[in-house]
């Protein structure tokens, strides 16, 4: 099975990938991580891509394309952050054949809510936040570091990312609706929920 999780930023779809990968053993494939990588490496692509992601914009298509240019495995992968705008969708469309896309639909103001709740841990990296919040006020479960919260997570920036969303993202809907390929589900219940859900879905396209 070959499955795109779409999502807009803080949907969870990320959580829900990392989740599923390990419940399927697929392979999870974010293009958010692949390109976190490559700026901490401080490779060309890598160096290119910064400031765009420094300022919430989408990276350029050409960039992504790039980035994915090294080869998708032949089957058993999800996709998280990948397709983000209808040339790579079409570009995707060229050289896999996808079989379902998830949506992992929020409204904006639980996004909202869970932007300005979230923590990290310092030390071991955990997140809390307003499904998951940590048993003291700002200090982490596992590991007792005390929590804080990310610059970039505050209203001004989600805003502009759920703006570019909106604009490039969002069209992504209707082209996979026309494919008869995308199924929605809710990303507001509670995360265990969310992957039966997701599983579920799956299942009845196998
Ligand atoms: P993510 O971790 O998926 O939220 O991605 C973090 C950032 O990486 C995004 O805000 C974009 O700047 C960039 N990015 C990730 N995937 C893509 C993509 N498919 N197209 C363009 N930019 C992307």
């Amino acid at each position: 099975m070959k499955i795109v999780l779409l999502g807009k930023p803080m949907s969870g779809k990320g959580t829900q990938a990392k989740l599923l990968t390990k419940r399927l053993n697929y392979q999870h494939i974010s293009t958010g991580d692949l390109l976190r990588n490559e700026v901490k490496n401080e490779s060309d692509l890598g160096k290119e891509a910064k400031e765009f992601m420094e300022k919430g914009l989408l990276v350029p298509d050409e960039l992504i394309i790039r980035l994915l240019a090294k080869g998708l495995p032949e089957d058993n992968f999800i996709l998280d952050g990948f397709p983000r705008t209808i040339v790579q969708a079409e570009k995707l469309n060229e050289i896999q054949t996808m079989n379902i896309v998830v949506d992992v639909f929020c409204s904006d103001e639980i996004i909202e809510k869970r932007t300005v709740k979230r923590r990290m841990c310092k030390s071991c990296g955990a997140i809390y936040g307003l499904d998951v919040p940590p048993k003291e006020d700002d200090v982490c479960d596992g590991c007792a570091s005390e929590l804080y919260q990310r610059p970039d997570d505050n209203l001004e920036t989600i805003r502009n990312r759920l703006k570019v969303y909106e604009e490039q993202t969002s069209p992504l809907v209707d082209f996979y609706k026309e494919m008869g390929i995308y199924t929605q589900v809710n990303g507001e219940k509670p995360i265990q929920e969310i992957v039966e859900e997701i599983l579920k879905e799956i299942e009845k396209v196998k």
